[in-house]
């Protein structure tokens, strides 16, 4: 029991305490010509987590950061919560509106931002500001953080504080704040739709801990891999594998952006031997121009999820020396909760054949104890037979307790201890699932999720626009873009006319973050519904299919 003294709560912080004993010489973290050992990280994250105690972040507070794939991103996976905080990272995609909500709900007391990105957290700091003031309470500010270059200096601040320096006057004997209960929480998460309704995720350390074992195990990664961030580390704390490597005692090789030149040469120069990333990185990486290639001479590992990778780009990826393996997940199931598990007896089929067998969700992870397909009225799971489709249900270890500060959200995903994914599929008979749509407002955009509800309550905001609807239309760069579908109310003179489609696209533009803002705006006089009144989305969901985008 928990009563012993021998009791250690279950927490991914005790991977990076073993790396730094066991794998204490090698290299944990590359990054251009910076590079630490895996005792030096152990001693960077102590460091900074005393800095943290110091400046009074308090146990379970939360610590936002704004950055791209650079050590510091890394090491505060581990350093924060070593400081007994909670680690939030934040999309760097948003826009400032977006940002300031997801510090407002958290009430972040600390916000580290990448110097790259001092202009759009400077302008989000300020919506902060002006929020508090009109609600008329005293808010307290994040203390605000730069992360200047580790490699190249620019000297860029925003205030008083800096990141290399936090770190060079900290404690490097501090000892970790006690995570004292495993189900504490380590990371806060926001999925989509952070405008109308923020939802944070909350991690717990145990969690967490199950997670990243069960994500090692479903991917059959080994010892010391060469891993290359090009999944932000904001994407579900990298699908855990922040964590993970330090499990592992790998390498990580940290890369700004996710250009085909920077991923080629990374793997290159350093043997990369994994990554993960969104299907819409493999268009990146076949459509690289000659000068931007480099050879793979050693197979890579890729896993890739967050979006359907459709088959044809699977047969073209392994085709030039990547070997990918398929999962599904979300971050509500803190990370990966499907992998699609190869088989060996599948090994002799075509290579048409086994993309598509791949191209599927696959089975539950080890900290899943279940994944069903139900039936959306009667609840009851529907037949095993490859057609019968349903809503994608999840239970175990791995689900999230529930949404920060909203109950009626976290009751509503919830029914008989499943978790209700908004995805809907099938299971076929040798039991792998395949996904075949979602009953939830999202649409997902070169791996990136746009919440339908969001656009579509900017859109209402135009003066013109009466009604507003919004689906995903199918896109070959994107695999899915935002269309709308708009009736606008008369002028003065009766017209309607002279609404233009570049002037709702030019409306979202200056109201939305750029990923978000419809490829394709279409009028209707008048936009279909059911007897009940609701938009008829199937619909236009139909429609959209048919429209050709480039
Ligand atoms: P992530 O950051 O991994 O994209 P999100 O929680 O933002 O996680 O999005 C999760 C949603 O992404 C899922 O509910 C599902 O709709 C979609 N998704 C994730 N992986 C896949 C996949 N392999 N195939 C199809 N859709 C997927």
């Amino acid at each position: 029991s928990k009563c012993n003294s021998n009791y250690v709560p279950l927490t991914p912080l005790t991977f990076l305490k073993r790396a730094s004993r066991s794998y204490a010489n090698r290299a944990s973290v590359i990054y251009e010509n910076t590079w630490f050992t895996w005792r030096q990280t152990y001693e960077r994250c102590c460091r900074l987590a005393s800095s943290l105690r110091s400046l009074n972040i308090l146990k379970n507070q939360v610590v936002s950061v704004l950055a791209p794939n650079v050590p510091a991103m890394y090491e505060m996976h581990f350093a924060v919560p070593m400081a007994g905080a909670v680690l939030n990272t934040i999309n760097t995609r948003l826009d400032a509106k977006n940002i300031a909500t997801i510090l407002r709900h958290s009430e972040a007391r600390a916000f580290f931002v990448d110097y790259r990105y001092l202009q759009l957290a400077s302008e989000a700091l300020r919506m902060l500001m002006v929020d508090s003031t009109q609600e008329g309470r005293s808010w307290s500010m994040p203390l605000v953080i730069v992360i200047d270059d580790v490699d190249s200096p620019t000297g860029v601040r925003l205030g008083e504080l800096e990141y290399e320096e936090l770190i060079h006057n900290g404690n490097p004997r501090f000892v970790p704040v006690e995570v004292g209960d495993e189900w504490d929480p380590i990371a806060l998460n926001y999925t989509s739709g952070t405008t109308s309704e923020p939802k944070g995720v909350v991690f717990s350390h145990r969690g967490a801990y199950l997670s990243t074992l069960s994500s090692i195990l479903g991917w059959e990664m080994g010892n010391e891999p060469v891993y290359l961030w090009s999944l932000p580390m904001f994407h579900c704390n990298g699908w855990t594998f922040t964590w993970g490597i330090a499990a592992r005692g790998g390498t990580n090789v940290c890369i700004r952006n996710t250009s085909a030149y920077d991923i080629y040469r990374a793997i290159a120069a350093h043997n990369v031997t994994h990554m993960c990333c969104a299907p819409i990185v493999f268009n990146i990486l076949l459509e690289a121009k000659p000068d931007e290639r480099r050879e793979i001479s050693s197979t890579v590992q890729v896993l890739t999820g967050g979006a359907p990778p459709p088959a044809s780009l699977l047969e073209k990826m392994e085709h030039l020396g990547f070997h990918i393996t398929h999962t599904y997940g979300m971050t509500e199931a803190t990370g990966p909760a499907l992998v699609c598990e190869w088989q060996a007896k599948w090994n002799h089929l075509s290579n048409e054949r086994k993309a598509k067998l791949k191209a599927r969700q696959g089975i539950s992870v080890l900290t899943l104890e279940d994944v069903d397909v139900k039936n959306m009225e009667t609840m009851a799971s529907v037949p095993h037979d490859g057609k019968t489709i349903g809503e994608i249900v999840l239970r175990g270890s791995s689900i999230m307790k529930g949404y920060l500060k909203d109950e009626e959200a976290t009751f509503k995903a919830f029914k008989d201890g499943w978790f209700f994914t908004g995805d809907v599929g099938v299971i076929h008979p040798d039991g792998y699932l395949e996904i075949k749509d979602r009953s939830k407002d999202i649409i997902i955009s070169g791996g990136e999720n746009i919440s339908s509800v969001e656009l579509e309550s900017v859109l209402y905001k135009h003066p013109r626009v009466l009604e507003a609807a919004v689906v995903a239309m199918p896109h070959p760069r994107w695999g899915e873009s935002p269309c709308a579908f708009v009736s606008v109310r008369q002028n003065s003179s009766g017209q309607t006319e002279d609404v233009k489609e570049m002037d709702i696209i030019n409306y979202c533009r200056e109201n939305l973050p750029h990923f978000m803002v419809p490829k394709k705006v279409k009028f209707l006089s008048q936009l279909p519904r059911t007897s009940t009144g609701k938009i008829q989305k199937v619909h236009l969901r139909a429609l959209a299919k048919s429209f050709q985008v480039t």
